[in-house]
């Protein structure tokens, strides 16, 4: 990144409970895709050239299983990385996952989550809270996002990541990954390929992610894919790559084997490969068998999520208009 800004708040590692009670994204025909309503006006100016903004190799937009395994992919391939989201993940809905990888007894979607977002800091993305509300291009053909914070249903925290601002503001990215599953209005300036179906939007590509705008990719659920973790998380990583793919970096694949893996049989280590040693193995598994022990030492703290049309709270799941009459 360049041209980082002091004053801008950095992101910070989150402590196992990090949603915000932000409105979740809908799933149904008839759900209300609008943004909350924060009371700020962002008026942006044009973007010029000139104009000094924090600027990243990706710009991802939605911090969903796709965005954040798509920053995982791309932060490890040296490219640096920031997920803009706003409001919880699509996930968070969900009561128990018991159909990805790794988990025979199933997961806490929200504990599932929070690995993800652990995941992608450890691995050195940035992560910041805020709704995309515009994106466009300045004239050295960064994309320029426009992003208001948002202040959470119960008027308190602004953000779930220790950003306390409120301004409106802008940061800018060399290539975009839009993956804010679903909210697509905010690409309409760049005329971009978007088909309406019903009450939804949906991005189109051409099958690895790539937009008809230059740099700009799509992943998840606002690709159209199948309504699942695991595909979005797949889909994330592989629209990565294909960004890694057309980006400068050197990628062969991201593999880590064990020492003379590649160098004993006379080959360099590919790019985005890593060899370590036995000693080195030994210490990555300690570490994971530590951190695993301690995101699954105690139950998620935060109460179960359901669709906003019904009332969420422990006593019950009473439709919101029958509980106002
Ligand atoms: C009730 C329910 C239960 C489910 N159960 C399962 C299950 O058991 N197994 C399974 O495999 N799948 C399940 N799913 C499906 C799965 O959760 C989704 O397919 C998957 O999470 C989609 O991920 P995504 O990253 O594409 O979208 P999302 O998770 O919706 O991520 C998009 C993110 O972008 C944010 N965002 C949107 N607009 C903007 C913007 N303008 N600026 C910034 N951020 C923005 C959103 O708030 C959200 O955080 C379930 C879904 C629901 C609704």
């Amino acid at each position: 990144m360049s041209d980082r800004s002091p004053a801008e708040p950095e992101t910070s590692e989150p402590a196992f409970s990090s949603s915000t009670d932000a409105d979740p994204t809908p799933d149904t025909p008839g759900d209300t895709d609008a943004a909350p309503e924060t009371g700020l006006d962002p008026e942006p100016a044009p973007a010029t050239a000139a104009e000094a903004l924090d600027t990243y190799e990706v710009l991802i937009v939605g911090g969903g299983v796709s965005g954040l395994m798509a920053s995982v992919y791309t932060a490890r391939a040296s490219l640096d990385t920031v997920v803009i989201n706003a409001g919880e993940p699509i996930l968070a809905r969900n009561a128990h996952l018991e159909n990805v990888p790794g988990f025979p007894a199933g997961i806490n979607p929200r504990r599932f989550l929070d690995l993800l977002r652990s995941q992608a800091t450890r691995n050195g993305v940035d992560r910041r809270a805020g709704r995309v509300t515009g994106l466009d291009m300045d004239d050295e053909g960064r994309f320029i996002a426009t992003v208001e914070r948002e202040a959470d249903r119960r008027g308190g925290r602004v953000s779930d990541d220790g950003d306390t601002g409120t301004e409106p503001y802008r940061i800018a990215g060399e290539r975009v990954i839009a993956a804010s599953w679903s909210d697509a209005d905010y690409l309409d300036a760049l005329g971009v390929e978007i088909r309406d179906a019903g009450s939804k939007r949906y991005v189109d590509d051409d099958g690895l992610g790539r937009t008809n705008v230059e740099g700009l990719y799509v992943a998840g659920r606002l690709a159209e894919r199948y309504h699942q973790t695991v595909i979005a998380a797949g889909h994330g990583a592989a629209v990565a790559t294909t960004l890694i793919h057309d980006s400068a970096v050197p990628f062969y694949h991201d593999w880590v084997v064990p020492e003379g893996y590649f160098t004993d049989r006379g080959r360099d280590v590919p790019p985005g490969c890593e060899e370590i040693t036995e000693t080195e193995r030994r210490a990555r598994e300690r570490e994971s068998m530590a951190a695993m022990r301690e995101y699954f030492a105690e139950p998620h703290p935060e109460r179960q999520r359901t669709h906003p049309s019904l009332v969420d709270d422990p006593l019950g799941r009473v439709p919101k208009r029958e509980r106002e009459e």
